[in-house]
């Protein structure tokens, strides 16, 4: 049987297989429900968070003779918008049909009733694209629609859609997916294809797909092609060219040990995998954050981790300060900045100076555990003589070898 993509398999065919989307979904059942139908819809939001599967949703409850919720998918009129072949639902795709001449032919076949259905529905994507002229020949029949019409526009951009045709529409905000929803969703797909996943593994997935449900589902496709059955955290982050997290860690442990050297190893073993400094920068970044979380507490089903994952940032835990940790972000954060922005500094160079700057810097006493330390001594001369040099400046900074035994502590 040839491979079928999961962003066309797991389409959703009715409202209550939509993620994220309830408060649209909900609001147009009972529109329907109610035979309350609005000639024309609006739905906006970014890539790939389902207007277009809502509008042939849509366009499927209105004409499906079933009764019901959803769609039957039985129904001769359900058969031919799955497949694309309705004669009363038509799809238009304003970015490479964005003339005149192109909507007025779209608009042609809607003087006629619908021929097998109770409507007809014009479902118009991007539709921002649309030229003024097209805008404007368009707004006629949206202005005093047959009562047979209805039109269903999506788009990406909101801002560039007229006022004329805004105040003509019903409009529905459609929400970014959380990595939580996404994964939850590709958590149950992977149950009903019998595929084992790990946590971390869909984590990976839903974060690279930015909020995007079908960008998801094609990340998706892309593992399980690499991985096959079982897809784990590793084979996830090798098939997107993701660092390791196991990188992070020794990168972690290298900067406890303030061991400049070993971070530029770790970042030689990154760039020898094909990740580039940038990429390799931004997963610290959130490594760090995921980091400070357990640090503070939160569960692995908080952090979208894997309970093991949880375990080993909860072992390195002690060994930081939180503050430390935010520190390590902060400079982590401006150097991927640096490194994005363009004045020509090689990434991998200012990369490597900023990590000497968090293992070098690092092992000095914080002002707190001097004074600690200056009330729990007694004034031997001994002691005084070891300490009153620390006193005299804002840090105290003693050499890498011998310096406090305490916590990571980081003054910068
Ligand atoms: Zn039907």
């Amino acid at each position: 049987m040839p491979y079928v993509a999961m962003a066309r398999k797991w389409r959703p065919r009715s409202f209550s297989e939509m993620v994220g989307q309830e408060h649209v979904a909900q609001t147009l059942k009972n529109a329907i429900a109610t035979g309350n139908v609005h000639h024309a819809f609006l739905f906006t939001g970014t890539r790939g968070v389902g207007k277009t599967t809502s509008a042939r949703i849509l366009a499927a409850m209105l004409n499906c003779t079933a009764e019901g919720e959803k769609p039957c998918g039985e129904c001769e009129s359900c058969k031919a918008i799955a497949i694309g072949s309705s004669l009363d639902v038509s799809e238009f795709d304003a970015a490479s049909n964005s003339g005149v001449d192109e909507m007025r032919s779209l608009l042609e076949g809607t003087e006629y009733p619908p021929m097998n259905s109770k409507y007809r529905a014009l479902i118009i994507d991007e539709v921002h694209a649309l030229s003024p002229k097209a805008w404007s020949s368009m707004l006629k029949t949206l202005e005093e629609p047959p009562p047979y019409l209805i039109f269903i526009l999506a788009t990406t951009e909101i801002n560039k859609v007229p006022a004329t045709i805004l105040s003509r529409v019903l409009r529905f905000d459609f929400k970014r997916l959380s990595p939580m929803q996404i994964s939850k969703r590709l958590a149950f797909i992977c149950e009903q294809e019998g595929l084992e996943a790990e946590p971390e593994a869909l984590a990976v997935i839903s974060e690279k797909a930015d909020g995007s449900m079908r960008d998801a589902l094609t990340i998706f496709d892309e593992v399980f092609a690499y991985s096959g059955k079982s897809i784990t955290a590793e084979s996830a982050q090798n098939a997107l060219g993701i660092p390791s997290n196991a990188l992070y860690f020794e990168l972690v442990k290298v900067f406890e040990a303030h061991d400049a050297k070993g971070s530029f190893a770790v970042l030689e073993k990154a760039m020898a995998a094909g990740v580039e400094v940038q990429i390799f920068l931004s997963g610290f970044i959130r490594f760090l954050r995921n980091f400070l979380y357990a640090k503070i507490g939160l569960s692995a089903e908080q952090l979208e981790i894997s309970q093991a994952n949880l375990d080993s940032l909860k072992s390195l835990a002690p060994a930081f300060e939180q503050g430390d940790i935010l520190r390590i972000a902060k400079i982590i954060t401006e150097l991927s900045e640096k490194c994005s922005a363009k004045h020509g500094l090689n990434p991998r160079l200012l990369a490597e100076t900023e990590f000497s700057k968090i293992a070098w810097l690092d092992r000095v006493a914080s002002i707190k555990d001097v004074l600690e330390k200056l009330q729990d001594t007694p004034p031997k001369e001994e002691n005084q003589k070891k300490i009153s040099p620390a006193t005299q400046s804002t840090s105290t900074q003693t050499a890498g070898t011998t310096g406090p035994s305490g916590p990571f502590r980081l003054t910068i």
